[in-house]
């Protein structure tokens, strides 16, 4: 059994380099166990305008900063995480919930974007297009856009908040992050690591406190140049119409209700073996996970047997114990709204085949925030299950009579965020995913998401993309300068 670390860093808002507390707070708890981990600052408005105020202070010189000094120092907060990552993983897995090691691989997830972005930091050039007349000449070039906004949600709660921050930092922006109520302690342990490494006071401020006023705070703020949020769809709707007042520049990653199609040749053990590592990956609170389970009707029973015996073999349980493979959802409400969805399906025909309830063998655990990994079949597109993001480990299982109808089934949804083929005739695979109306397809793999790559949704899953070359992109403006061309006697 892991313990929760002792904490480095202050449960207050991070403003200018130093903790501020704040008279109202907010009490995060450990899912799995119910147990308070501390009492957080809930940042006041005034408070917000002040970090506001200190990101703008700031921005001048952060932005006239050599690029590869701020890389540098992004590259070294890479570093200190991935030294200090059993203590950020015990953390997040007790705030967040999901196992220590899933929490572990998400510290090094997130290093890897200050890692990635600060190698980009020094390549964000302009450049030169020659000019219609002979004597002028075009100059193109990228400008940081000022102070971003940041807004995350709590099932990433360090790796959104990275994405972002070593974005947003490396085009020589000034950020203010506002994470989510239910997981702001491994924002507060990120800040002063940057710190650690040099980035100065107000370049990073961090504003725990609820979404709905600071969000909006955010968004009418003048100062603010770009917002950048991940949370649900009806989230993203909200901030950009308070946003639209003021034509702000938006980036958002929002929700998805991922296809996954077997195909008939699929090799049905390791598809198996994949999807339940993906649907017991942060308990299916994930964006990008498989929410339908598109499978040919000749081979549903014989699939649906090899994921409900694996699943079996699974235990759920408190994210520190030894040898979970699955955590709690983030708190019982989350469970509610998850069996109401499952309930719905149920009376209009699923069938529910299995549900592993491994964790009412643990007494330790409050058991009303766990929801059992459950298969499901029978489902059709009409239900909850298949129209709404489930944000649950559910799989729900629908079957299949031509590919045809897979894919047209797959795409009729409004989001359009990821999507997954199994199969082993790789140019029927590629077709598949040629056709699928989403941001990223992974063939015959469950998590193809990296900081080498732009990563974002179509349709009602988002604008814009973080990752890659391109994610410096979302917090830069692009001027052109037309001049004469210098005339030189030789
Ligand atoms: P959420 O939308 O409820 O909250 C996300 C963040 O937005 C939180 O910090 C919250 O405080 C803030 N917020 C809430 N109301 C706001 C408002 N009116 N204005 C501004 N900010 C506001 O989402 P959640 O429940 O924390 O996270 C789950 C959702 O996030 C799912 O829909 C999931 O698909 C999505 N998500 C998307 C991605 C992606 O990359 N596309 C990644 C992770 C999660």
């Amino acid at each position: 059994m892991k313990t929760v670390p002792s904490f480095w860093f202050e449960p207050r808002a991070w403003i200018n380099g130093s903790w501020h507390k704040m008279d109202e707070t907010i009490a995060v708890h450990n899912p799995a166990t119910g147990a308070l981990l501390a009492n957080v600052s809930r940042t006041d408005v005034r408070s917000v305008n002040h970090a506001i105020d200190g990101a703008v202070a700031s921005q001048k010189s952060w932005r006239e900063t050599a690029p590869a000094t701020r890389g540098n120092l992004l590259q070294c907060a890479a570093k200190l995480l991935i030294e200090r990552k059993d203590q950020f993983g015990r953390l997040l897995s007790a705030e967040q919930g999901k196992p220590y090691a899933q929490a572990v691989g998400e510290v090094e997830y997130a290093a890897s974007f200050f890692q990635w972005f600060g190698e980009e930091a020094r390549r964000l050039h302009g450049r030169i297009v020659p000019h219609p007349e002979a004597d002028r000449e075009f100059f193109i070039q990228h400008r940081p856009i000022g102070v971003a906004g940041l807004i995350t949600p709590w099932n990433f709660p360090l790796a959104q908040g990275a994405k972002k921050i070593a974005a947003a930092l490396a085009a020589g922006c000034t950020a203010v992050w506002k994470p989510a109520e239910s997981t702001p302690l491994i924002a507060l342990a990120l800040a002063p690591l940057l710190a650690e490494c040099g980035v100065p006071p107000g370049v990073l401020q961090v504003v725990p406190g609820p979404g709905s006023i600071i969000g909006k705070l955010f968004a009418e703020h003048p100062a603010i140049g770009v917002l950048s949020l991940t949370g649900s769809t009806e989230t993203g709707a909200q901030l950009m119409s308070a946003a639209a007042p003021q034509i702000k520049r938006l980036s958002l990653e929002l929700g998805g209700n991922a296809p996954l199609i077997v195909l008939r040749d699929a090799d049905l053990e390791f598809t198996a073996e994949q999807l339940v590592r993906m649907k017991l990956f942060v308990s299916g609170q994930v964006c990008v996970t498989a929410n339908r389970v598109f499978v040919p009707r000749e081979i549903e029973e014989e699939f649906v047997g090899i994921v409900t015996d694996l699943l079996r073999s699974k235990r759920v349980g408190n994210g520190l114990s030894d040898g979970v493979d699955a955590g709690p959802l983030i708190h019982e409400r989350a469970c509610r709204d998850v069996q109401a969805m499952l309930d719905e399906s149920v009376a209009n025909g699923a069938r529910i085949v299995y549900q592993n309830q491994s964790y009412l063998a643990d007494p330790q655990l409050d058991h009303k925030a766990f929801f059992p990994p459950t298969v499901v079949t029978g489902v059709d597109d009409e239900m909850g299950l298949s129209c709404k993001e489930i944000f649950a480990p559910i799989i729900p299982i629908l079957a299949y009579d031509s590919v045809a109808n897979a894919i047209q089934r797959a795409n009729n949804t409004q989001h359009g965020l990821a999507g997954y083929v199994y199969g082993r005739d790789m140019s029927q695979c590629r077709a598949v995913a040629n056709q699928l109306e989403v941001g990223i397809v992974g063939v015959n793999e469950w998590r193809p998401l990296k900081a080498e790559i732009p990563f974002g949704g179509i349709k009602q899953s988002g604008i814009g993309v973080e990752g890659g070359e391109e994610g410096m992109r979302e917090f830069v403006t692009t001027q052109v300068i037309s001049l004469p061309k210098p005339i030189v006697q030789i």
